[in-house]
């Protein structure tokens, strides 16, 4: 009997990964790609897995860094974007940067010439018809706005987002206790929280102003003109309400009420900076309120300003972008798929992961999530120790969503080693038998969860492989 194919919505970076994974199982799929009918704001060629703007996938160090890491797993999960991106690749120090003309060709050809896979040139513009039993939308963050209706229509208002307005997020482990410390406001507990949820960081009159004066001088970036207006549902960046007035920000994200410095021999904060658990692991914070259109290295440099945030190492840094993406954690399933409509599945930047990398590695997960189906197999994610088990989990259900009430809080990341559950066992010794410290230390630790990611994947694959065979 004749299989029908899987569908796949967006010949982006993550419907092109996806469709391979697919056809490398055997399995037909349809991908349908609506440019050149229908333009996107940002893409300009009618090349599937075109890159709409940098043409770097950031470090190829998959020994101390999450998304080299990243990468080594998606080579050896057979990934066509890898495959093109090596073999595409120009120099560019420890990163792997491509010529984004001859990866988005060597692209286009795999996906065109494979027997198994056949790409429509069409916009769907609305739910699939329902004769579609396995959908995969890979979409991205600039999905046709009737699509992109039909979607929140079906999710509810709330579940799809039209921007991101990202605060930036902290490895909690660089944040100094001695100076900040844990709260809620007027400590109440909230439906899902303990009264201790919050790390406050407070602010003198003196450090406040130099605050406000350095956010106000500070290098901000440009809107796109086709990000249209940005400011909406009460998400102003914080650098335009410090521009509305000195106190705007005491008033808003920064008010101290309701909070009380614990630390021996300090007075009542003029202003406190919150930071909320952005993760189950409570491995990363966020700072509450502290969306921003600064430049990186200004963020870096301000907010370090910040008392308990001296030393503070960004998982992410904050921004605002056009982008279209779903509320993952509430909506999908463990393998990605719509709880409300299981025939359709997401993958890519609409799931809310963030970059090139992370969107085609969702895809190659969904990709094999289908074709598992497909052949009546269930297929569980990999381990979260995994960087692909660890963007899944992200995605599918680890963030938290609020502590207590309020806006809600997932928005678009990276992948980073704040995903990854902390690695539990002893780090070897240094050549004189001694523990290691600082830099070092670091570097041992993330070389660790490195090799237990790998590991964990291989161990992934066989049993995958098996429960196939
Ligand atoms: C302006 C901009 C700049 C970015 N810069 C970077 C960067 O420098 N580095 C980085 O790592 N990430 C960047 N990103 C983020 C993100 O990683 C990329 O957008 C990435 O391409 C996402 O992959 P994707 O497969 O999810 O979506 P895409 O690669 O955008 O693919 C989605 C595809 O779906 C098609 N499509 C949309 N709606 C429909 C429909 N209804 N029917 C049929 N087809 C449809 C689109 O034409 C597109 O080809 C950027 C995003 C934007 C918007």
């Amino acid at each position: 009997m004749k299989m029908n194919p899987i569908h796949i919505i967006g010949g982006g970076l993550a419907g092109c990964e996806a469709a391979w994974q697919i056809a490398s199982r055997g399995v037909r799929a349809i991908v349908h790609e609506m440019r050149p009918l229908r333009a996107t704001a940002a893409h300009k060629t009618e090349s599937l897995a075109e890159l709409v703007c940098s043409n770097s996938f950031r470090s190829d160090d998959h020994e101390h860094n999450a998304v080299g890491l990243l990468h080594e797993e998606m080579r050896r999960l057979n990934s066509l974007i890898m495959r093109a991106a090596d073999a595409n690749q120009v120099p560019a120090g420890g990163a792997l940067a491509v010529d984004r003309d001859g990866f988005a060709a060597a692209v286009t050809e795999a996906i065109s010439t494979n027997p198994l896979i056949e790409v429509q040139r069409q916009e769907i513009a609305g739910l699939p018809p329902d004769d579609w039993d396995s959908v995969i939308v890979a979409t991205g963050p600039l999905t046709s706005p009737a699509l992109a209706q039909a979607i929140s229509t079906l999710t509810g208002e709330d579940a799809l987002a039209f921007f991101d307005a990202i605060a930036p997020i902290i490895h909690r482990d660089s944040i100094d206790m001695s100076v900040a410390w844990f709260q809620s406001r007027y400590d109440k507990a909230g439906p899902g929280g303990s009264g201790v949820d919050y790390i406050n960081c407070p602010l003198t009159r003196v450090q406040y102003e130099a605050f406000v004066d350095a956010l106000i001088a500070g290098d901000k970036t440009a809107f796109h003109e086709w990000e249209g207006t940005p400011y909406f549902d009460g998400c102003l960046p914080i650098e335009v309400m410090a521009e509305r007035g000195r106190e705007t920000l005491r008033h808003g994200p920064m008010k101290p009420f309701g909070l009380t410095n614990p630390h021996p021999g300090t007075s009542k904060a003029y202003a406190v900076v919150q930071l909320r658990q952005d993760n189950k692991l409570a491995s990363l914070f966020n700072m509450v309120g502290f969306q921003t259109k600064l430049k990186h290295g200004e963020q870096t440099r301000i907010f370090r300003t910040i008392p308990g945030l001296e030393r503070a190492e960004f998982a992410r840094l904050g921004g605002l972008h056009r982008n279209t993406f779903l509320n993952s954690p509430k909506l999908l399933d463990a393998t990605l798929r719509l709880k409300v409509m299981p025939r359709l599945r997401f993958a890519g930047q609409i799931t809310g992961c963030e970059g090139y990398v992370e969107s085609a590695a969702v895809g190659l997960m969904a990709g094999r999530f289908a074709a598992a189906e497909r052949g009546g197999e269930m297929l569980a994610p990999p381990a979260p120790t995994t960087a692909h088990g660890a963007l899944i989990n992200h995605i599918t259900g680890g963030h938290i969503e609020t502590i207590d009430a309020g806006p809600r809080s997932y928005q678009p990341m990276n992948v980073n080693f704040g995903l990854f559950p902390p690695f539990e066992r002893a780090l070897p010794l240094d050549e004189n038998g001694k523990r290691l410290r600082g830099p070092a230390k670091a570097l041992a630790r993330k070389r660790a969860l490195c090799h237990r990611a790998l590991d964990d994947l291989e161990q992934w694959i066989g049993a995958a492989r098996m429960a196939a065979e």
